[in-house]
């Protein structure tokens, strides 16, 4: 069924990010896990006002969560909009961070390493399904973790990349071992570009009221 919510492409082939997730993890995510969120979004909103909404404002919209109805929406556009940016979080281009983003990591966290070590604490004590994210607000940087389909973004913090700590996302390769899929993609795949990108994005608005 057609709907205005689509799957976007994965940003690189199925098999590129392996051994680190397989070729299998990624198809069973994206095509089954993935691309069920964005079917059943678009059921939810036919014939409602959201679906002529941006997906970032329908989860914006929707994060009050005021019946059944709304929370299962904000369930499934949570849930497509954060699949696309943790697709966009991993790469294999290996580059380290760089310029104000190096910088900022630096200031806020004492460096890359210790960072990554924030992502992988907030990853492993996230209870259950859920998120670990980089954040910036006015400029700082801070590591945030969410349950189930919720986000910093619903909140109106600008999110700069996320790790996907639900069992679907490391179950078939890592099994139970959640540290040692955090540690294996924290170091191996995190998109610092994609990052540096969200990082400018949140200075613009700062910049034109000034
Ligand atoms: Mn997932």
């Amino acid at each position: 069924m057609p709907g205005p919510f689509t799957l976007k492409p994965l940003p690189w082939a199925e098999d590129a990010l392996a051994p680190t997730i397989s070729a299998r993890t990624i198809s069973f995510h994206y095509h089954k896990h993935h691309n069920a969120y964005v079917e059943t979004l678009n059921k939810l909103v036919s014939g409602t006002r959201y679906a002529d909404m941006p997906l970032e404002q329908v989860v914006r919209a929707t994060a009050a969560g005021k019946d059944a109805k709304e929370k299962q929406i904000f369930n499934n556009a949570g849930q497509v909009w954060n699949h696309d940016f943790f697709w966009r979080s991993l790469t294999t281009n290996g580059a380290a961070p760089s310029g104000k983003l190096q910088d900022r990591i630096e200031r806020d966290f004492g460096g890359t390493q210790k960072l990554l070590e924030q992502l992988a604490e907030a990853g492993k004590t996230q209870f259950g399904s859920g998120w670990a994210w980089l954040c910036s607000q006015g400029g700082k940087l801070s590591v945030e973790k969410t349950p189930n389909a919720e986000s910093p973004m619903s909140k109106g913090i600008n999110c700069l990349l996320t790790i996907d700590v639900w069992e679907h996302a490391y179950y078939l390769d890592y099994q139970n071992a959640r540290p040692k899929y955090l540690e294996e993609v924290l170091g191996k795949l995190i998109n610092w570009e994609f990052a540096a990108e969200n990082l400018g994005r949140e200075s613009e608005p700062v910049r034109a009221a000034a």
